[in-house]
Parts: C-alpha cells; structure tokens; sequence
C-alpha cells in the first residue's frame, strides 16, 4: 500500500543506517585498539563432559574455579591436532558439580585454584568502554525503531560472551513441553513488550516454576531470558534472609533497580520459599523481621512494575505450599508451572541433549537407558552423560558406548562398586540368596517390570541389585500391581530366612522394608485399598483424625506387608529349584543379564 509521507520515511532510515555503520566502524576499532593487545587467544569453550574427559586423560595443567560456577585453565592438546604447547579453556560447570570436580582434580593431582569472578577494575574498564561508547551512539542516533532492537542485542550479546556462556535455549531444555508452552508467552512479551501490549495481552509480571531440585526450574528461568535475547539477573531466596536486618530488604531492591535498568530482564529468584514463607509463621532459619522485611519489599518491587518495565520476575520453589498468599495474587506471581520428573520420553531427551558433543558409539540406544531411569531428575541424567564419558575415558576407548552408559547409570543409582571390598564367603553366600528371592518373584509374578540385572558387586550404596527395566512410565498402579510390587520386595528376606533361618537374618533388607512400608502405607491412606479403613484420604499433614484410626492405618499397613511376606515364603518354597539356580550363577558369576535369567527360566 502507498502512504503519504513516506517519502521522509526512507529517507531518515537511510541516514540512520550511515550512521549507525560509522558509529559501528568506530567502535570496532576502538575495541580492536582497546582490548586486542591483552586478550591473547580467546580460551577454547569445553563442556564439562569434555573436561572430565581430558582430566582422565591427564592432559589438564591447571584449573582455576571461578566464582563457584565456571572453570577457567590449560591444557595439552589432544594428540593428533596441530596445536602444539598448552590451550586455555573454559568450561560451564554444571549446578553442584564443583564438589565432585575438586576430587577429580585432587585425585588426578593437577594444581587448582579459585577466585571470585568479580573481575579487577582495569579490565572493567576495558571491556565496558567501547559497550559505553555504543551504548552512547546507540541512545543518541535511535531512540526508536530498528536501531533499539539493534542496541538491545549488542548489549546482551557483549555480557553474555563475557561471562563465557552462550545462551540457553528451549531447545537445550528437553522435555518439559508443557512448561515451555506457558513460558512462551512471557518470551513473547519480552521480545516485544509494545506489540505484546498493542495486541491485548495481559502484561505477565511473574510466575512460579513449581518441583523438586534438580529437574531443571533453574534452565528453564535462563532459556526464557535466551529465547528473548534479555539480561537474566538471578538470586537465591535464603540470600535475603541470612543477613543482618534491613540488608536483605536493600539486596531486594538493589536487584530490581538493576534489572529495571537493564530492561527487558527475567528476574530470577531461586529457593523462594527461604523468603517467601507465609508472615507470621516462625521458620527453623534465618530471623523473622528479616524474612518479612525482605518479602515486603519483594511485593512492592512487583507492584511497582510499569508497563514500560518490561521486567518478569520468575521464581522457583518445590514447596509452593508454604508461601505466603499474597505472592500468588493478580499481577504476582499468578500463574504456577510445574516442572516434574521427566517421563520416559522427556529423560530420553534429556539424554540426548547431554550427549550432544560425545562420541556416541553404535550400540548406544538412549531409550534404553532413559527406560532404566524412571525417576531420575534431570541433574541425574546429565550427571550419567558425564560419568559416561569418564567410563569411556577409563577404558581408554575413543567412543562413548552402551557400557558406559550402563555403568554410569549404576553409579549414579547405587553407588560405585566397590570391587576391593572383601567379602566374607557366608556375606555373599547371603547376598546371592536374598538377589536370587527378589529375583524369583519377579520372573514368576505376572504385573512386574522384566528383570534387566542381578548383580552382588558390592558398591558404596548396597551390596546387590536385582534391576528392573520399566517398560513404560505407569501413572496407575493396579491393586494386584502394588501387592507384587511388595511381594518381590519382601522376597530378598524371605529367601535369606528359607536359606538361613530366622534366626540368621541380616539388616540387608532394611531398604526394602522402608520401600514396602511406604508402598503399603499409601495403599492404606491414600488409594483406598484397606477395606477397614475404606475410601478416605488420610495422607495429609493431619494424618488419621482420631488416635483409634491411626491404630488400624498400623495394623493395616503392618497386616498388607505380613501378608506379602508370606506369599514370597510360598513362591520361593514353590520355585526354590529356580532360587538356587539364581543365587549359584551368582555365586560363579557376579551380574546376570536378561540373557542369563532366560536361560535358567527355560530349565525351570
Ligand atoms: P532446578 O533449578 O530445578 O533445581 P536446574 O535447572 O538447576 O534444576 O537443573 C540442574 C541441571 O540438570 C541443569 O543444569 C541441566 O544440566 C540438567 N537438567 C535438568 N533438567 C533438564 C532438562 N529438562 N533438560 C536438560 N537438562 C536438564
Ligand atoms: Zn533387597
């Protein structure tokens, strides 16, 4: 369509543009004259799992840890490059794995050091001077139009390489498609908060990711700011409360005066609950003055939000039950996201994401293992890819394979083995027995997931394994599901007191008879399968209303076990032949695959 006044249109464009390409050559050389003499070569960016991998190696020189969060060091190069003497690199290290790195790298002997990321006053100035200047040019020349869009970008783009990460993404998020659905509309908003504004939506302030740790709230909260290319600004909850009075209040409002100024921004508030509890409820930490002033003041900050703002507040809890409720109102923290456990799909994803830069070999099929892994969070997951890749290292192989994938997951499950450990011949006698009772029962018991290993390699958690292999995620549960569930459980026990008698029973089955309790306990006061107590709930904080109904949830809970227990006596009376088949391979072998438990099945 033609417009009248167009004609100036294009034409102020055009000077903007000659501007904007003149200031840009300006400020390229003056970054190129500022900075280049004391850069040196640009550190090469390693993933953590490369890291681990080159530690292993032994061709790691030094490694500094920078602020808790980042690791920045040299290394040889890998043999076979054309590089030769040390590389600098730098590597992102993954939430609470710094603990698990300093161990490598004392066991391993490499000289490490830390220091806050805080960088000195020279360097400040350094690198802030040409992003000034731009900043400058960019204010001056468009206020307005392309060139905001232009200055935004710059800006993030300089913090981000500075801080030695890229951005995440939605795609480095796997799984979780609801929550990234309903993030979506805030990425939109950041994006462009005037479209956002012109086209009617309603301007999102905040909202509560909602889980248990480790399941990636925290990614999510940084792949919203990627996705919208803003500043993420981020803190914890307890930082607000564990400081004299008055201070947490003024960290509060330091972090939003900084991110209005910096707008479009995510505020990112992890561990709300440390501050966000409701007021008036006295907490284990931190003073109470304190936590209120700093929850105030958290509520002001979102109430004071002006559409030209354009700051969301995302925070993270996995007790979203404690806060207080004037956090959840309109125009707070209004709408909760859940981020669950990963199903199957999702942990497959998971994976996938984490094994990006590995060698992967062949035989790796990561729906396998993310088939193993019902109920691992994502930081479990991506913990696997790494000790994977260690695996791999160990073995000095050169691609990542199944194996490896297979021993991390145990690792990570159970522990790791513990193959010095010397164990008495009447230990493992035992320990092949009680294996050999949990493996029978799930061989011959319809309703249990395939036996995927049994193994007696002692490891720091246990000293056996019988693995299942879930064939799906099941969100339901039959009533005979669970019944066998709890007799496979008690069958470790019941097989040592058949083998031994009662009297010689050991305290390996503790595990069990905790995992058995809970099962049984829900059975009876959630899901309604205890006839004496009926259909009512009984699971919440109260408990059973009256002391006489707490009685028989006991007598309940105690009666389902017993009467498991006994059913494991008379299947492994039945298949003893079977039993003692298993607990003699053991014996000889150590770990039976599905191919081992097939054939002792077919003599049967
Ligand atoms: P939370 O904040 O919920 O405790 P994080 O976001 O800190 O969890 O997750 C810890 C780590 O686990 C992440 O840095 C990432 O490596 C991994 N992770 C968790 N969930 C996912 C996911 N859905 N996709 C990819 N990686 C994940
Ligand atoms: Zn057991």
């Amino acid at each position: 369509m033609y417009e009248r006044g167009s004609a100036r249109g294009p034409s102020r464009r055009w000077r903007a543009w000659v501007v904007a390409g003149g200031g840009l050559a300006l400020v390229a050389i003056l970054a190129l004259i500022l900075v280049a003499p004391w850069q040196g070569e640009a550190p090469i960016e390693f993933s953590y799992s490369q890291l681990l991998v080159a530690l292993a190696e032994g061709r790691v020189i030094e490694g500094t840890f920078v602020n808790g969060d980042r690791m920045e060091g040299l290394l040889h190069p890998e043999s076979g490059t054309t590089t030769t003497g040390p590389v600098a690199f730098e590597t992102q290290l993954p939430v609470g794995q710094v603990d698990h790195l300093l161990e490598r790298f004392v066991s391993a002997e490499v000289p490490f050091g830390a220091r806050a990321s805080e960088p000195s006053l020279w360097t400040h100035l350094l690198f802030a001077a040409p992003w000034l200047l731009l900043g400058g040019l960019v204010l001056f020349f468009f206020v307005k139009g392309p060139g905001a869009q232009f200055a935004r970008h710059s800006r993030t783009r300089s913090r981000m390489a500075r801080h030695g990460r890229g951005p995440v993404k939605f795609s480095d998020v796997a799984g979780a498609d609801e929550a990234k659905a309903e993030l979506e509309e805030i990425v939109g908003f950041l994006k462009d908060p005037k479209r956002f504004g012109r086209l009617g939506g309603r301007m999102p302030r905040g909202a509560l990711l909602a889980g248990e740790p480790g399941n990636g709230k925290t990614l999510l909260a940084r792949s919203v700011a990627g996705e919208a290319g803003c500043e993420f600004f981020s803190a914890s909850g307890s930082e607000f409360v564990e400081m004299f009075v008055g201070t947490g209040a003024a960290r509060v409002r330091d972090l939003f005066r900084q991110a209005r100024a910096h707008a479009p921004a995510i505020v990112f508030i992890d561990e709300i609950d440390a501050v966000g509890r409701r007021r008036g409820e006295a907490t284990a930490s931190g003073s109470q003055d304190e936590r209120e002033q700093a929850l105030n003041q958290l509520l002001i900050e979102m109430d004071g939000f002006t559409p030209s703002d354009s700051v969301v507040v995302l925070a993270a809890t996995n007790r979203p039950d404690v806060l207080d409720p004037a956090l959840l109102r309109r125009g707070r923290f209004d709408r909760q996201i859940t981020v669950g456990y990963p199903d199957l799909k999702g942990r497959e994803g998971i994976l996938r994401v984490h094994t990006r830069g590995l060698p992967l070999g062949p035989d790796v099929a990561l729906e396998d293992v993310a088939r193993g892994t019902g109920g691992m969070s994502g930081a479990d997951l991506a913990n696997i890819a790494n000790e994977a890749a260690l695996a791999a290292a160990r073995r000095g192989s050169m691609l990542v394979e199944m194996q490896d994938l297979d021993e991390a997951r145990d690792r990570i499950l159970l522990g790791s083995e513990r193959r010095g450990l010397l164990l008495t011949a009447e230990d493992r006698h035992l320990t092949a027995y009680h294996e050999a009772g949990h493996a029978v029962i799930a061989l011959v018991v319809p309703g249990l997931d395939p036996v995927h290993k049994v193994t007696i390699v002692p490891r720091e958690k246990s000293l056996g394994v019988t693995a299942m292999l879930p064939e799906r995620d099941r969100h339901t549960h039959a009533f005979s599901d669970l019944r066998a569930r709890l007799v496979m459980l008690m069958a470790g026990r019941a097989a040592e007191e058949r083998v031994l008698g009662i009297e010689r029973v050991t305290t390996g089955a503790g595990s069990d008879i905790r995992h058995a309790t809970r099962i049984a306990r829900q059975m009876v006061v959630s899901f309604g399968m205890s006839r004496r107590i009926g259909m009512v709930d009984l699971s919440g904080d109260d408990g059973p209303l009256t002391a006489h109904t707490g009685r028989i949830v006991d007598e309940e809970v105690r009666r389902i076990i017993d009467e498991a227990y006994q059913e494991a006596l008379r299947i492994l009376d039945e298949e003893r032949p079977l039993m003692d088949g298993i607990a003699q391979a053991l014996l000889a072998r150590e770990t039976l695959g599905q191919a081992d438990l097939a054939e002792l099945m077919a003599v049967r």
